[in-house]
C-alpha cells in the first residue's frame, strides 16, 4: 500500500521573531498604527505545501531558499496563500478607501452607526504639503512653500476642530450616529481588522509601496514590510525584493529595441518605437507617449542612454 503522505503539519509554525511583536503598535503618520493580531504559517510552510504537490523527490533538490525563489519567480502563487496574517490598523479615511479596494482580505471596521467616531483627525505640519505633480496628474511634486505651510496647516486646525463641534453638536442633541457623522472629513481616524493571505499581501506591497502610491499610504505599506512581513517570512522577502519589488518587466517592443540598441543600430531602434506608436512626430518634434517614457525610466535603470530625443 502507498504510504499515506505528511499533508498535515503536526504542529502550529511559530516564528519568534514575529512573536515577540504580536500586538505592537508601529506607528504610522500623526496617529496610526499597524498591529500584528495573528498570522499563520512561515517561509516552512509554503515549502511543506508546495512539497505536497511537487511530491518528495524535490527535498533533494532544492533547499528552501531556492525552492520559494522557484514559486515566486514561476509565479507559483498557491503555496504562498497557505500564509496568513491578520492586522489591527489605524488608519485616516481618505487612505482607508484606497486600502479597502484590495478585496482579498477580510476586514471588520469600526462602526461609527454604533459608536462615537474616534476623536482623532490627520493633522498635516507647515513642511507636509505637497503641489500637484506636473507629470503626474493623480501624484503630488514639490513641497510648499513654508510659509503657504503654515497658513494651511492653520486653516486645517480651524476645520477639523468645527467639522469635530457640530459632529458633538449633534451627538449631543440625540441624533443618530449613523446621521451625525455624514460631515465628519475624510482625515478622521478609522480603526479596523484586516486579515490577507501573504500571496494577496504582496500583491498590495508591490501597488501601495510603489512610488506612483499615495505617499502616506506607503508609510503604511512600508511599515507592514518592513516591521512584519521582513520578520514573519524572510526568505519570501528576499525573493519578493528579487522578482517583484525590485524587478521590472520588459515588453515584446522593449525587448526588440534593447536588442537593437545594444548592436549599435540606434535608428532602426527608434524606428521600431515609431512603428508600434510609442513615439510620433508632431511640427519636426519627436513626441514621447508615456510608455515611451516609461522605457527611458528602465533604460536608465539599466545604465542606458535613451536613443531617441536630444542626449
Ligand atoms: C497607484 C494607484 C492608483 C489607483 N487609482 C485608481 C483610480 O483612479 N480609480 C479607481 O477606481 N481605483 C484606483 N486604484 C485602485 C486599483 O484599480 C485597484 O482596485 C486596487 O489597487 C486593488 O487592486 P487589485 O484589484 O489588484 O487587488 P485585490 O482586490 O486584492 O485583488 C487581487 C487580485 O485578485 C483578482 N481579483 C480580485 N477580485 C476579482 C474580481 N472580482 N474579478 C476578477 N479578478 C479579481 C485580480 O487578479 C486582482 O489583481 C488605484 C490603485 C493604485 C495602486
Amino acid at each position: 500500500m502507498e504510504k499515506e503522505r505528511d499533508m498535515v503539519e503536526p504542529e502550529r509554525v511559530a516564528v519568534p521573531g514575529l512573536d515577540q511583536v504580536i500586538g505592537r503598535k508601529f506607528p504610522v503618520l500623526d496617529d496610526g498604527f499597524v498591529r500584528l493580531i495573528d498570522y499563520m504559517g512561515s517561509d516552512e510552510s509554503i515549502v511543506q505545501a508546495a512539497r505536497v504537490s511537487y511530491g518528495k523527490g524535490t527535498r533533494t533538490v532544492s533547499d528552501d531558499r531556492s525552492l520559494i525563489r522557484y514559486l515566486m519567480r514561476n509565479r507559483h502563487t498557491s503555496p504562498f496563500e497557505m500564509c496568513e496574517v491578520k492586522l489591527h490598523i489605524r488608519i485616516p479615511m481618505d487612505l482607508w478607501r484606497q486600502w479597502i479596494r484590495h478585496r482579498t482580505a477580510s476586514v471588520n471596521e469600526y462602526s461609527t452607526r454604533y459608536s462615537i467616531a474616534i476623536d482623532s483627525a490627520k493633522k498635516t505640519l507647515p513642511g507636509q504639503w505637497r503641489l500637484q505633480s506636473e507629470v503626474n496628474r493623480q501624484g503630488s511634486g514639490e513641497a510648499l512653500d513654508m510659509d503657504l505651510g503654515e497658513g494651511l496647516s492653520r486653516r486645517e486646525a480651524e476645520l477639523q476642530a468645527l467639522a469635530r463641534e457640530v459632529y458633538r453638536e449633534r451627538i449631543e442633541l440625540g441624533v443618530a450616529r449613523e446621521q451625525a457623522r455624514k460631515d465628519l472629513p475624510l482625515c478622521t481616524y478609522t480603526e479596523a481588522y484586516w486579515k490577507i493571505d501573504l500571496h494577496n499581501l504582496l500583491h498590495f506591497l508591490a501597488l501601495r509601496m510603489d512610488e506612483k502610491a499615495q505617499l502616506e499610504i506607503r508609510e503604511y505599506a512600508t511599515a507592514i514590510a518592513g516591521e512584519i512581513v521582513r520578520r514573519w517570512v524572510p526568505l519570501t522577502w528576499e525573493a519578493f525584493l528579487d522578482y517583484g519589488l525590485g524587478a521590472m518587466t520588459l515588453s515584446r517592443i522593449e525587448i526588440e529595441v534593447i536588442a537593437l540598441m545594444s548592436e549599435g543600430k540606434k535608428e532602426e531602434a527608434v524606428s521600431r518605437l515609431f512603428t508600434s506608436g510609442l513615439l510620433s512626430e508632431r511640427d519636426g518634434e519627436i513626441k514621447e507617449g508615456r510608455e515611451a517614457g516609461e522605457l527611458a525610466e528602465k533604460l536608465a535603470r539599466l545604465g542606458l542612454r535613451k536613443p531617441w530625443g536630444k542626449e
